[in-house]
């Protein structure tokens, strides 16, 4: 464009970026399809408080249910995000979570994951807003997740959309805290009401030393900032005693149960 208008440009890409361009727009493709064909399904798993042992509420997951085949997000939320098609997915999630938030009783309260790129959605909020109305659902019920890498590369945009959502009464979650360049001005500037410390500290700190030091200084800095802490990867009793000590909030992992579809998430809490 930068050259006049009605000229044609060649650009030589390399192999391996047509290929990953290849493969992003193979699952643009492929979520138009799910979602015509309703195979988008969320999966739920639960989050404990740590404390009293309660489920104190349950992170949404998406899956792409392809005749039978579960595919899960890592095969396909980059390469989604490389096309900018990930606004898409962000806004079914939000439309299939909060519907099925209206219909069953047990998703008192849900996590709803965010894509890096959500800031940049200027109808993002508005979405949501409409969508709460919508299903009569408590915007009180329901938490956003954004990693903190996505949080890092806009903090301005992060902030305005956060500080929309906590308007409308919607809660606000760091997650993957600990994986990005972890500054203290900006966790101070989020309007957060948790950190969610990463899987990758915790799933190994009761034989790791460096681990446990590390997830014991997260959840000081969750705390001393008036912020809940919650640990993800919780794989063991012994990680749940740890967290218990150190007084982390929340734990969420295998070891208290896998996500799972609603039907059994129905039947098991
Ligand atoms: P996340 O938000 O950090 O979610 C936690 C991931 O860890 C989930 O993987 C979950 O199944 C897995 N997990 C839970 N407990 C354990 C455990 O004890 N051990 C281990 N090793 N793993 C555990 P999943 O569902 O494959 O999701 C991967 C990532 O994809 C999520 O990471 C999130 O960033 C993204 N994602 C998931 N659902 C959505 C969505 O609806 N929208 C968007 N934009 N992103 C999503
Ligand atoms: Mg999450
Ligand atoms: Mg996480
Ligand atoms: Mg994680």
């Amino acid at each position: 464009k930068a050259k006049g208008r009605n000229r044609a440009h060649c650009y030589s890409v390399s192999d391996a970026a047509s290929d990953k361009l290849r493969n992003s727009l193979q699952w643009a493709q492929q979520l138009r399809e799910a979602i015509v064909n309703d195979q988008i399904v969320m999966h739920f798993q639960p989050i404990m408080c740590v404390r009293t042992g309660a489920i104190a509420y349950y992170e949404a997951l998406v899956r792409l249910n392809l005749n039978g085949n579960i595919v899960y997000p890592g095969e396909f939320i980059q390469a989604l995000e490389q096309v900018e098609d990930i606004n898409l997915l962000d806004h079914q999630v939000i439309g299939k979570t909060i519907e099925m938030m209206s219909r069953h009783a047990v998703l008192k309260k849900v996590a709803i994951n965010l894509s890096a790129q959500a800031f940049r959605d200027e109808r993002l909020v508005p979405w949501i807003e409409q969508t709460l109305l919508k299903y009569q659902v408590e915007p009180s019920r329901v938490v956003f997740e954004l990693t903190e890498t996505a949080s890092l590369n806009n903090i301005a945009g992060t902030c305005a959309m956060f500080n929309q959502l906590n308007r409308l009464g919607c809660e606000f979650s760091i997650d993957d805290f600990g994986t990005g360049f972890s500054t203290f001005s900006y966790i101070k500037q989020l309007p957060a009401s948790s950190i969610k410390i990463d899987g990758s500290f915790v799933k190994n700190m009761h034989q790791d030393t460096m681990d446990f030091v590390l997830v014991k200084a997260m959840a000081e800095i969750a705390h001393a900032l008036g912020r809940k802490s919650v640990a993800e990867f919780v794989e063991n009793e012994q990680i749940l005693t740890l967290l218990q000590q150190l007084g982390v909030d929340y734990a969420q992992g295998y070891h208290i149960s896998k996500p799972m579809p609603i039907e059994l998430l129905e039947k098991t809490f």
